[in-house]
């Protein structure tokens, strides 16, 4: 019997015959008890899954990042691993690479009949700190195209590397006190990593990305720092001679020789007066995704976020696949793949 379906309903939801899986849930007040939710990676529009009483899953790696950033335990979850087959019942789900973030995952969800493949944020490059992401095989893939639109292109990480180093070491030359704007897990690591790795500036790092650093060291992800808060830390921001990594919230604690940057993929498009701004982004560019699409066989794909529509008419045209923005899971749009 053919049972599977595809929706959002407050997350991406694949019915089974073994139960409601649900991806990375944005809501969880009115989920069935019985449900098993999944959470792709610690950023925190991902996250809220955890606070659901009902059974979690992640990579240890994910749960540690959200405990150390939020202070709270989870509770009710078990750990996966990349490459390690769970199974619900009669269906197989396989955590795989998402290349995003330490711990990121994509889910393979084999069933008697048919295949799907679940990526949140997905990155097709490797960085300093994660490796490219996996590319399943599978017959329908629900994908997150934070980036489908055809504008946004990244250049070579090794470039944008080169030049955030660059910028850095000159604006340290003329006094100024490089800072960086960037989200306190993932994103402050790789920057961390890169003047770790290329430079022999000490970096400095507000509270909150001092505590996911913490967890990419526990990692095994080798990360040198030292804390906003301690006497050095202090003394390194008022002299000025380091990299200074913090998140976007804390402007009004940034010194006056601070020289500020943003590294995001939206740099690409939308450029900043007061901040330098590096095309540095987590997530596939247009050409990885609809790349990454192409591997994977996919027949039906369907697609969430912002740009769903403009990249499921490339997919349309460019790959002959089936491609849509997924549908709202409702009695009425029911999916029956
Ligand atoms: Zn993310």
């Amino acid at each position: 019997m053919r049972e599977n379906r595809v929706g959002w309903l407050g997350g991406v939801v694949i019915d089974t015959n073994d139960g409601r899986m649900v991806f990375d849930p944005a809501a969880t007040r009115s989920m069935e008890h019985d449900a098993h939710i999944f959470i792709s990676h610690a950023h925190s529009d991902h996250t809220l899954g955890f606070q659901s009483s009902i059974m979690k899953y992640s990579t240890k790696e994910t749960k540690r990042i959200f405990e150390k950033l939020r202070g709270k335990t989870v509770r009710n979850w078990r750990p996966v691993e990349y490459g390690q087959r769970i199974r619900i019942g009669d269906t197989e789900i396989l955590p795989l690479n998402a290349g995003h973030m330490l711990g990121s995952a994509q889910f393979k969800v084999v069933t008697s009949d048919h295949t799907y493949v679940y990526t949140g944020d997905l990155n097709c490059v490797n960085t300093l700190t994660t490796e490219a992401a996996e590319v399943p095989k599978c017959d329908t893939l629900i994908i997150e195209a934070t980036y489908g639109d055809p504008s946004f292109i990244f250049p070579r990480r090794e470039r944008t590397y080169a030049r955030i180093v660059n910028w850095a070491l000159q604006e340290v030359k003329d006094g100024h006190m490089p800072t960086f704007h960037v989200y306190s897990s993932g994103k402050s690591q790789e920057i961390v990593r890169l003047f770790n790795v290329y430079t022999k500036l000490p970096v400095v790092c507000a509270s909150i990305v001092n505590r996911a650093n913490e967890a990419y060291n526990e990692a095994g992800i080798d990360l040198s720092f030292v804390e906003a808060d301690t006497m050095e830390g202090k003394t390194l921001l008022r002299k000025g001679n380091c990299v200074y990594v913090t998140t976007r919230r804390t402007n009004s604690s940034v010194p006056h020789h601070a020289s500020e940057a943003m590294a995001t993929g939206w740099a690409v498009r939308f450029g900043s007066r007061s901040y330098a701004s590096f095309p540095l982004s987590s997530h596939a560019g247009f050409d990885q995704l609809i790349k990454y699409v192409a591997k994977t066989d996919a027949r039906r794909v369907y697609v969430f976020t912002g740009y769903g529509e403009l990249i499921s008419k490339h997919l349309r045209k460019e790959l002959k696949v089936e491609a849509d923005p997924l549908p709202l899971f409702s009695q009425r749009s029911i999916l029956d793949y």
